[in-house]
């Protein structure tokens, strides 16, 4: 079969997950194409995490340019220039973009800048011309979508986002997952009136409900008028601004109405109907643990398959189908105790489980503490860092670790090592802390808050 074929392994897709499975695949000699459509890197590096956290971070120069006034520094804040920040942004991902793109090349990967699509299971058109693998891998990722209500079409997404040419001076951003409050939080911190509209009384559903009450506490603080229970009824452009209707029936004037409420695989046109590869409801890739198709030689990798769609996970989710296929090394990504973070202001960290989740598996012991961030005994800023842990009251187990504050999501990466090895609340207590740190609190929580679960009628 290998010579029959133009290639061993054909990915669709040059994203973080795309990228990886190719590199890896043909530096173990496999013979290797790849595709994109639009921009090598894909949504992370262009159009996601990356330029987003540039953002955040010029959000908070704002915020520290005021808190340096308590130490001392006369700083005359003159207002924020939006097409320098762009400019700055735009530069450093064409960067980043060329690097992804010879990270390839230097592989010996086929780069291909064209669409591809399948004409039958191993033959695929790509820009107009057929080409053949043995093993195939979509990794097509995902792209906002938008509410189904009328004048949805007069609103962004977050891909439009990155390129406004100028700052809104009032917006309305829907939905409270992760793009929406950390927009709100970049909007809101670059001195923009920010509305965040969202369904359920606290935002980020899914998340830890201490975070969400101190994320909600927190975006208050920052001036972001919050709009929990409501949804969007209508948008309306008249003289230049646009009128959002909500169920409360009141109506928001803003200069930019910002849909971020939810992302949904791109799968589209490639023909998967034609030669048999399953999807769900949303038009996801069903894959098994070993991240293969419905058809056994193509697999599906990051956000098409829509399970936990973060780029450590996609990528991750690349090496291991390249190290099965073509290393000698079969392997599957466990989807187990993943950490994350919301850039919001301050950012959020977690690991593991949340508290409602613990207590379904059994008796639980929560360990919180909330107080004020050091710096801020001094700047005077009202905010406070949250930090939490959630324990297994039979093992002793770290079941969870969540904290909201700054830095955040640089403290739980070691967390996160610690919980995949299995910590115990004895390992952190024994465990001597960094001082004066925040977070030498997780390792200093003595005081049990309370404890949730139920002991189960078995035992
Ligand atoms: P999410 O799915 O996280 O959030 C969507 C939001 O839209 C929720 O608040 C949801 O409400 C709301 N929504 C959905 N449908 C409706 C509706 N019909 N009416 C009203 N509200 C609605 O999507 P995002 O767009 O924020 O992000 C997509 C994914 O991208 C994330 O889940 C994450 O996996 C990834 N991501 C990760 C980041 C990171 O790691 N820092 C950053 C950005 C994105 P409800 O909660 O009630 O369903």
């Amino acid at each position: 079969m290998r010579y029959l074929v133009d290639f061993d392994l054909f990915v669709i897709g040059g994203g973080s997950a795309g990228v990886r499975c190719a590199r890896i695949a043909a530096g173990h000699g496999a013979r290797v194409g790849v595709a994109e459509e639009r921009f090598w890197g894909g949504t992370c590096v262009n159009i996601g995490c990356v330029p987003k956290k540039f953002m955040v971070m010029a959000a908070e120069y704002g915020a520290g340019a005021d808190d340096a006034r308590g130490f001392g520094w006369d700083i005359a804040k003159r207002g924020h220039d939006w097409a320098t920040l762009i400019a700055a942004k735009d530069k450093e991902i064409l960067r980043l973009n060329g690097i992804y793109r010879r990270l390839l090349d230097q592989a010996g990967a086929k780069i291909f800048d064209a669409r591809a699509t399948f004409i039958d299971e191993h033959t695929l058109d790509v820009g107009g011309k057929r080409v053949t693998a043995e093993k195939i891998v979509i990794a097509t990722g995902g792209h906002p979508t938008r509410l189904d209500i009328p004048g949805a079409e007069l609103g962004i997404i977050s891909d439009d986002a990155f390129y406004l040419k100028e700052m809104p001076k009032r917006i309305a951003t829907i939905g409270s997952g992760y793009i929406g409050v950390e927009f709100a939080g970049i909007f809101a911190g670059l001195g923009a009136e920010t509305h965040l509209v969202y369904r359920q009384p606290l935002p980020l559903r899914g998340f830890d409900e201490d975070l969400r009450g101190g994320l909600a506490e927190a975006m208050s603080a920052n001036g972001i008028l919050l709009h929990p229970d409501t949804v969007p009824t209508s948008v309306v452009k008249e003289n230049g601004a646009y009128h959002l209707a909500l169920s409360d029936l009141s109506v928001l004037e803003v200069d930019l109405v910002f849909f971020a409420t939810g992302r949904a695989p791109n799968v589209r046109g490639l023909g998967l109907e034609k030669i048999g590869v399953e999807t769900g409801r949303l038009g996801e890739i069903l894959v098994d643990q070993s991240l293969a198709t419905s058809v056994p030689h193509i697999y599906a990798i990051g956000d098409v398959t829509d399970r936990l769609n973060l780029t450590p996970v996609a990528t991750a989710e690349g090496h291991a189908v390249a190290d099965t296929l073509f290393g000698n090394n079969p392997r599957a990504v466990s989807l187990e105790n993943v950490a994350t973070a919301v850039f919001s202001i301050p950012p959020i960290g977690t690991v593991g489980l949340t508290e409602a989740e613990a207590a379904q598996r059994g008796p639980a012991k929560i360990f919180l503490t909330r107080f004020t961030p050091m710096r801020h005994n001094i700047s005077g800023r009202a905010r406070k860092t949250l930090m939490k842990l959630i324990v297994d009251q039979e093992t002793d187990k770290i079941l969870g670790a969540h904290m909201l504050g700054e830095d955040a999501p640089e403290i739980l990466q070691g967390l996160a090592v610690a919980m995949k090895a299995g910590a115990t609340k004895a390992d952190f207590d024994r465990t001597i802390g960094i001082h004066p740190t925040a977070a030498e609190e997780f390792v200093t929580l003595r005081t049990q808050t309370r404890v949730v679960g139920e002991v189960s009628s078995a035992e």
